[in-house]
This record gives structure tokens, C-alpha cells and sequence, in this order.
């Protein structure tokens, strides 16, 4: 299986990492995931300008690098380990300095580092649906930018798989923000509703989809937060990333999300992004 790491594809028992790097040290870098479909990348356009996103607001400067580069980066690394079905995973830290708080001197290379896995779609959960759990969001307020720092994800995600859920929706007092690695949206009286996407959440590319989708398909689309409660009450819940495209969610904690079953908005969603893949395949 090969890696990607600093400039060169090598076997993964070759990769090595600088105790020194800042993404070790500090959690100071950012990263992307990228999905492959039927052998070829999707959306890395949106995925790696997001990324150069997430790079200026931490002052993290590619210079030399640019989306076709790091997307030519995604298609070689997927194409040497046969990834048909998968994804491909990237992260940037601001490189290799003796530990210290400040940025590194402005000559320090940023070290990139990337794996492919191959796996399905997940058709399963898709058809029929996953629970949920609520949990406080105890993250920092720029969840707009893909940091490596990820531990609040981290401790949500596995108080999810502690109670046998598949993602834990996180709130800021009585605000529905995000999942711990996905979006999440309210069906309400056939509208749908998600917070909207300032520092509190990541704007994800799935989330764009969904926002096309709905505006094609007639159905409103509600930028607007809303609360624990509204989502208790709602007709459909769902959540959305890279990996797990638009995921029903039939429970939420001990509390049945509509009559149970998938909704007819979540399907309507869901096929329109099966014909997205498909276009852009
Ligand atoms: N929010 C968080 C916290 C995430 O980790 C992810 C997954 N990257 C998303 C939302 C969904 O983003 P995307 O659709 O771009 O994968």
C-alpha cells in the first residue's frame, strides 16, 4: 500500500514523521477527505479550495501548491493502490521546528502527507436508516476551518459508538451546530432546515450538494438554527458528509424521528445526489 509523504509516494512502512512536525506537536495543520467513485475523484475542486480556505485562515501558506496539483496528487495515490470505491485522506501541517508556540520561521515547508482506503457506499445504513445521540458541542469557535485539532469530534463521536449510535449530533446550549463528522438537517412541514454555515459548523461540500438539490427539487432550504426540541419534533432528520452522502436518521436518543422510517424528502435527496455521482463520473 503506498502514502503519500513529503513530495514522494512510498510503501506506508516507509513513511516516516518528524517528532518535531507541528501537526504532531501541536494539532497545527488541516486536512481534507476526498471521495473516489467508480475510480475517479469527486468534487476535489470544492474539497481542495476549501482547503486553501482553511489554510489562509490559519496562516498556513501554500505557495507552489494549487488545486490541480494536489488533485493530480489524489487521482496518482488512488490509482497505485487500486482504489476503485474509497476515498483519499490529506493533511497539511505547518512543517517541522523545534516546539514552540509561534510560527516557525517563514522558510519552514508545510508537510503534506496523504492515504487512500478502499470500501463501498454505505447502502445499508442509507436504505434503512442510523440513530443518533445528542451531545454538548465543546469545540472551539472556528469550526469553519478543517483542523487536525480534532479531539471534541473525537470525545463525541465515541460517547456515539459507547451507546450504539452511529453519530452524535452536538448543540451549544439548546442549538443543533453540527455532528461530530458530518452536517445535520431537520425536515419540518416539507422544508429543511440547517444551521447556517458561519464559524459554528464546517460548510461541507455534501452540504452544498444537498443545498443544490433542494433548490432544483423545489423543496426550501432554511439556513437558520434552530433547537433540541425542533429536532426532537421533526418529520426527518439527516445528516451528511463525504463518506456517508445523506444519511437518515430514524432515532435520536430514546426518540423516534417521525413515523420511524426513511422520509420521503430524505429520498428525494438521496436520489438526486445518486444522478450528481453520476454526472459528474
Ligand atoms: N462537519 C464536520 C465536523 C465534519 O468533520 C464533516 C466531514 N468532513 C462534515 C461536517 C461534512 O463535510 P463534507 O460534506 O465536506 O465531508
Amino acid at each position: 500500500t503506498y502514502i503519500f509523504i513529503n513530495d514522494e509516494f512510498v510503501d506506508e512502512s516507509e513513511g516516516k514523521i518528524n517528532y518535531s512536525d507541528r501537526g504532531y506537536n501541536f494539532g497545527d495543520g488541516i486536512y481534507e477527505y476526498i471521495r473516489i467513485y467508480d475510480g475517479k475523484v469527486f468534487t476535489s475542486k470544492e474539497h481542495y479550495e476549501r482547503l486553501f480556505r482553511s489554510a489562509k485562515e490559519i496562516g498556513l501558506n501554500l505557495e507552489g501548491y494549487s488545486v490541480e496539483g494536489l488533485t493530480e496528487v489524489t487521482k496518482t495515490l488512488a490509482a497505485k493502490n487500486n482504489v476503485v470505491n474509497g476515498g483519499v485522506y490529506i493533511q497539511v501541517t505547518r512543517g517541522v521546528a523545534p516546539r514552540n508556540h509561534p510560527f516557525p520561521d517563514a522558510s519552514t515547508k508545510p508537510v503534506f502527507s496523504a492515504f487512500s482506503k478502499s470500501y463501498d457506499r454505505p447502502y445499508e445504513e442509507l436504505k434503512n436508516g442510523v440513530k443518533a445521540i445528542t451531545v454538548d458541542d465543546i469545540r472551539w469557535l472556528r469550526c469553519d476551518i478543517k483542523s487536525l485539532n480534532l479531539l471534541g469530534n473525537v470525545l463525541a463521536k465515541e460517547k456515539a459508538a459507547q451507546n450504539g449510535a452511529f453519530e452524535a449530533i452536538m448543540h451549544r446550549d439548546q442549538t443543533v451546530t453540527e455532528g461530530s463528522s458530518s452536517n445535520v438537517y431537520a425536515v419540518k412541514d416539507g422544508k429543511i432546515y440547517t444551521h447556517p454555515a458561519n464559524n459554528l459548523i464546517l460548510n461541507g461540500i455534501t452540504r452544498r450538494i444537498i443545498k443544490k438539490s433542494a433548490e432544483a427539487l423545489n423543496i426550501p432550504f432554511i439556513e437558520e438554527a434552530f433547537t433540541l426540541d425542533f429536532l426532537n419534533d421533526a418529520d426527518e432528520v439527516i445528516i451528511s458528509s463525504t463518506s456517508i452522502e445523506v444519511m437518515p436518521v430514524i432515532q435520536v436518543n430514546d426518540n423516534k424521528i417521525g413515523d420511524g422510517k426513511v422520509g420521503q424528502i430524505t429520498k428525494q435527496l438521496q436520489k438526486s445526489f445518486d444522478n450528481y455521482i453520476e454526472s459528474e463520473a
